[in-house]
């Protein structure tokens, strides 16, 4: 009996051992490898199951019996590690033969491109509708004395522009420029004419509503030769408003006073929005149902400015015109908010 005992642990310990590579070698994944091991060596295992009569064996054979059990299951451990690891390479193998990437697959969506801001886009265009007159590119700083903001330009001391209510300023008699005519003054009190610039540029004034921001931008165009006239100033306004509004756009003069120009007005132009095919204008919001769309202030120098800048008002004459960046964006695009522009909500900058 308990020689039978003995002999049957012994047996089922010999069926295991010449079974489980076998039975490691169907296992087609690690998974159902790491499975098959927990069936022979697990808590619950066939092991475990064939040694619980080891009580019923004889003590004289236990010890055999014993080590014989032992060297079963290193073994068995053996056997799993090694096809574990063959497992393992054949995955590689697998990884390294495979194509190195599927040309079947769906594309990718590209990655979202930045582009240019809308002010950018006005300025851009028209700052090559100048060059394409023959006007070339002046910069000028944006902290400017007070001489040149202001008193080249003629404007007196008491003027409201000057008061520190409605200017930024530093110390030591500079100030945030309020208009980009700062150029002006520098390119006529370095350079001889004849001159024709184009001059952009961030201004700042105190200022803070729907359709005033205190940092805004202009753009200002002023040319000086001898037997300039207020012609040649509506000559260019008209070519300008036929390049950027389109063509046969009209253009009217309306006399306007600034500091700085002599005569001075304010420039219309037809109203883009209400245009009809036939070229007629009935009136819309945008334009006040007047048919004409306020687009800059313009005029001829002032001798005065050509005096304080070195320039002789006898020999020489010029006009100049400015109109703000955000306006004629804001025309163009239909937006009723200049803060729009400098919030710079995704959503916003994505329709442009
Ligand atoms: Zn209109």
């Amino acid at each position: 009996m308990s020689e039978a005992q003995g002999g049957g642990i012994e047996g089922a310990l010999e069926a295991l051992r010449s079974g489980f590579a076998a039975r490691f070698a169907a296992a087609a994944t690690e998974q159902a490898l790491r499975d098959e091991n927990a069936k022979i060596l697990g808590k619950k295992g066939e092991l475990t199951a064939i040694l619980k009569d080891m009580g019923k064996v004889p003590g004289d054979q236990r010890k055999a019996i014993g080590e014989k059990a032992n060297l079963v299951k290193q073994e068995v451990e053996k056997g799993f590690e090694s096809c574990l690891k063959a497992l393992a390479k054949q995955k590689r193998d697998a990884d390294l033969h495979a194509a190195p990437f599927d040309l079947t697959l769906p594309g990718r969506a590209p990655a979202q491109r930045g582009h240019a801001h809308p002010l950018s886009i006005v300025r851009d265009e028209i700052v090559g509708i100048f060059r394409g007159l023959g006007f070339g590119v002046h910069d000028g700083p944006e902290v400017e004395l007070e001489e040149n903001n202001f008193t080249k330009l003629g404007f007196p001391p008491d003027h409201p522009a000057v008061d520190a209510q409605d200017s930024f300023w530093t110390k030591g008699g500079l100030l945030l420029r309020t208009h980009t005519s700062n150029v002006q003054v520098r390119a006529m009190t370095t350079q001889k004419p004849p001159m024709a610039f184009v001059a952009p540029g961030a201004v700042y004034r105190r200022d803070d509503d729907a359709t005033h921001s205190p940092h805004f931008h202009q753009i200002e165009a002023f040319l000086i030769d001898e037997n300039v006239t207020l012609a040649h100033l509506k000559g260019v306004l008209a070519e300008f408003a036929e390049r950027f509004y389109g063509p046969g756009t009209p253009v009217r003069l309306r006399a306007s006073y600034f500091p700085f120009v002599e005569p001075g007005a304010e420039v219309d132009i037809g109203c883009v929005f209400c245009k009809k095919p036939d070229g007629t204008r009935p009136g819309c919001n945008l334009c006040k149902k007047t048919g004409w769309i306020e687009i800059l202030g313009c005029g001829m120098i002032h001798p005065v400015v050509f005096e304080q800048c070195g320039i002789d008002p006898e020999k020489y004459t010029g006009f100049a015109l400015g109109m703000g960046i955000e306006r004629v964006a804001m025309l163009r695009y239909d937006i009723p908010d200049v803060r729009l522009f400098f919030e710079n909500h995704p959503r916003f900058l994505a329709q442009f």
